[in-house]
């Protein structure tokens, strides 16, 4: 699937996984916006299914119609993108509030947006963003839980954070509160920068350094990576909804590279 900018390359895929009877997480993008959102809901019957939703179309739907009379800078994108998400929770508080059956909804959100040989991300809880660059994973999220803030405070050692008990309390998320607190940064794009989304049904599942061997191994085969990084969460127990979302920069050739191929079509 290509992405603007158009060596952009894009695999998603979401999974109930094997204990959960739904599926409430959601995926959307946009391949003109070069953006990827991602939402992983919870709450009452229906509500988490409609929280994710909501969010990932709210995203979809206000940036598609902000962006183009948004200024390429960094200060305007952000902007752009953090009003897109106070939308999305507002309207998931409202709702919630409106519908006995969707009360005390909320979601999780990751989004990432290219734009100009930049990236821009938010996120909102515990669903994440990786980058693999120079052959390393780097998570370039902070989870809104409760475990991280005591990993914080020095009072959990991060190797125990995994497997902490109630390590899944969100401190943060949408369309609990009328306001949300949003984490965004921007970073500018490399040649052969890989980008990672996912729930916590996969980072739960499968720690960093086997996300990061499953990245190395699978990363020119986009659609591949996805279906393994999948499989492995469920191969490791699929505890809850799993999903992934990439975006892959193809590294630059080398000079060589272009020389052999060239030397190769000659007749
Ligand atoms: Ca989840």
């Amino acid at each position: 699937m290509p992405l603007r900018p158009p060596r952009l390359q894009t695999a998603a895929g979401t999974d109930t996984g094997r204990i959960r009877r739904h599926n409430e997480d959601h995926i959307g993008e946009d391949g003109h916006l070069g953006l990827l959102v991602l939402a992983d809901g919870m709450g009452g019957h229906a509500g988490g299914e409609v929280a994710s939703r909501m969010a990932v179309e709210t995203m979809l739907q206000t940036l598609k119609e902000t962006l183009p009379h948004t200024g390429g800078g960094r200060h305007d994108t952000l902007e752009a993108l953090r009003g897109a998400v106070i939308r999305a929770n507002r309207g998931i508080h409202e709702a919630a509030g409106r519908d006995a059956a969707c009360a005390g909804m909320g979601t999780t959100l990751a989004v990432v947006l290219f734009r100009k040989g930049r990236v821009f991300l938010a996120h909102v809880g515990d669903s994440r963003i990786y980058r693999f660059r120079n052959d390393r994973l780097q998570r370039l999220t902070s989870d809104h839980t409760l475990v991280q803030e005591l990993v914080d405070r020095g009072l959990c050692p991060p190797e125990q954070a995994r497997t902490a008990a109630g390590g899944n309390l969100l401190t943060r998320a949408l369309g609990i509160e009328p306001r949300v607190q949003v984490d965004t940064r921007e970073e500018r794009l490399q040649p052969g920068d890989l980008y990672l989304l996912c729930s916590d049904g996969l980072s739960d599942m499968v720690d960093d350094d086997a996300i990061e061997a499953l990245i190395r191994q699978h990363r020119n085969t986009p659609d591949t990576l996805a279906a393994r990084l999948i499989a492995r969460a469920n191969d490791c127990g699929g505890r809850d909804n799993i999903s992934v979302m990439i975006a892959a920069e193809p590294a630059h050739r080398t000079w060589y590279h272009r020389l052999l191929s060239g030397a190769r079509r000659r007749p």
